[in-house]
């Protein structure tokens, strides 16, 4: 008899322990193709296509609209998230869903009454040196000029107006919308500016280009194929809760073109979640909803029936997490997405690996055991995009990372989900803490995204279809890792060593 040499998927998830990631190893397949060749296209939700398989997670310190431009600029997708107004969430999807990629993400811009104070102000919160006038303060009104650095630094009184020190929208060399991103670069470098405002053909202000913008491009590797809706306009996620006042975010996020909606809980099988779906798909069925979270196939097949769109899958296995420790639920996220990613295949619908998502071997694993996309936070917190100011702690640059659950993030605003039944005791199930400076995602994806492909080679997986037909059939096998396995498969027996991941 054949010595038994490995496990497919169904041996190995059927022992009676659960497993995360780290605890779980492939074996190599055959390779007949080059990495650059793998195809990781795939869907997030039943209707909702991208080509770079990473999702940012909806959490008040990962996910609004600088983020979920970065994200979808380089093939993936943003979930905005919801400890905030409803009108700051529509503003950030608004703000997604007009940018156009390749030019600066929301652009300052002023009215023509507004004071250097005002500027001044602006300034030091967001960091910019140039500002657009327009008639409305926003883009999408009439561009009337524009104040630099130049015309502003050396005017004493700050109460002037910057129609006073503007420069004329007549006087300016502008892009325009009908012409495409490298043509308007090339006017750009030709002017020898450093700002060229893009305007549509009502001269209405759609956006800007920088000489920096450039630079930061050229800086970088080249980053996947945007995803864009059937309209052209970046994708945009966001999430919501299930109470009635959530049920009034959907339609107005709907309005504003969001393309999924996520009903963001720690625990997705629900009488909430599931009279919440019936009542989405009925009111907006153009828009996809993705229930969860879930861990078990029970919880699925539920949340499936009443026609989830998608699945988030991951319970205590988030970074910042102690739902595991205060609620004694939850699975290892290797087993979870293997036992929901058995379901979802029925319906046909596309699940999420969230949470403990650390590095490009585990996107691999989540992928290869089932999912569709991985959903990061900790992994995008600490970048450029991700909401809040850089500040140092012992010496080191750093931005603040929360848990939703977190008592400092039900303080903003997510109270009344943690109140208890007699509205007050909070029990936390997250930490709030900080990340390293991790520097832009858009240099970060590039690279793991080319980390995943090699990993697939190594496979001999050539697209995440193949992936996902390999562990169908069991030609895909996989082994645990014992604890001494695990430390022999990490770095060892070194003096002293400098981890560059890129
Ligand atoms: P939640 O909003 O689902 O639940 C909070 C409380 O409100 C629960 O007791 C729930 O049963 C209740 N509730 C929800 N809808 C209701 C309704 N219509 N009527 C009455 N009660 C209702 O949020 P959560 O599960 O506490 O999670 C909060 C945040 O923390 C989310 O962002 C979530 O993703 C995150 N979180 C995630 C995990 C995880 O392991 N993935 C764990 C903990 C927290
Ligand atoms: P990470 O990528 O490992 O940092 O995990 C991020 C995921 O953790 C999110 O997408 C959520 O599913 C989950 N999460 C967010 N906030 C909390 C929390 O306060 N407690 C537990 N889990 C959380």
């Amino acid at each position: 008899m054949a010595s038994l040499d490995g496990f497919p998927g169904e041996a190995l998830f059927n022992q009676g322990f659960c497993y995360t990631y780290d605890d779980v190893i492939f074996h190599p397949g055959f390779i007949d193709f080059a990495a650059d060749q793998v195809d990781l296209s795939t869907r997030v939700s039943r209707n909702v296509s991208i080509r770079t398989p990473m999702v940012s997670s909806p959490m008040d310190t990962v996910t609004e609209s600088d983020m979920a431009i970065a994200m979808a600029e380089a093939g993936g997708m943003g979930f905005l998230h919801y400890n905030m107004a409803m009108e700051s969430q529509l503003e950030h999807a608004k703000i997604v869903k007009s940018h156009r990629p390749g030019y600066v993400a929301n652009p300052a811009v002023l009215r023509p009454s507004a004071t250097l104070r005002d500027l001044d102000e602006l300034r030091a919160a967001r960091g910019f040196s140039s500002v657009c006038i327009s008639e409305s303060g926003t883009c999408g009104s009439a561009l009337l000029g524009l104040v630099t650095t130049r015309d502003a630094e050396l005017v004493r009184d700050r109460n002037t107006l910057l129609s006073e020190v503007m420069t004329s929208v007549d006087d300016l060399v502008l892009g325009s919308t009908e012409k495409s991103a490298q043509e308007n670069e090339q006017i750009l470098l030709e002017s020898k500016r450093g700002k060229l405002p893009i305007v549509d053909a009502k001269r209405y202000l759609i956006g800007l280009l920088t000489r920096a913008t450039i630079k930061d491009r050229l800086n970088r590797p080249p980053s996947g194929v945007p995803s864009i809706d059937k309209h052209g306009r970046l994708l945009c996620g966001a999430a919501i809760g299930t109470r009635d006042a959530d049920r009034v975010r959907a339609k107005y996020l709907a309005d504003a073109g969001v393309d999924a909606i996520i009903l963001d809980s720690s625990q997705g099988d629900s009488i909430y979640q599931l009279e919440m779906i019936k009542y989405l798909k009925n009111e907006l069925p153009h828009v996809d909803v993705i229930a969860g979270n879930v861990v078990t196939q029970n919880q699925a097949r539920r949340l499936l029936e009443v026609g989830a769109d998608g699945l988030r899958v991951g319970m205590g296995s988030g970074s910042i997490c102690t739902t595991q420790e205060v609620c004694a639920v939850g699975r290892g996220q290797a087993t979870a997405v293997y036992k929901v990613g058995q379901i979802a295949k029925e319906f046909n619908v596309p699940i999420i690996a969230d949470g403990g998502i650390q590095n490009s071997g585990h996107i691999v694993k989540a992928l290869a055991l089932g999912a569709s996309v991985a959903m990061c936070g900790s992994m995008f917190s600490g970048t450029t995009e991700a909401p809040g100011q850089y500040f140092y702690q012992d010496g080191v640059r750093v931005k603040k990372y929360r848990g939703m659950g977190s008592l400092d993030a039900m303080k903003k605003g997510s109270d009344s989900r943690y109140l208890s039944e007699s509205g007050h005791l909070k029990i936390a199930q997250g930490v709030s803490g900080t990340v390293r400076d991790k520097g832009s995602v858009k240099t970060m994806i590039p690279y793991l995204v080319h980390g995943v492909k090699q990993g697939f080679q190594d496979l001999g997986a050539d697209s995440l279809t193949k992936a996902h037909q390999i562990l169908a059939s069991g030609t895909m096998t996989m082994e645990a890792r014992t604890g001494a396995a695990q430390r022999e498969g990490g770095i060892h027996d070194m003096h002293s060593y400098t981890k560059v991941p890129w």
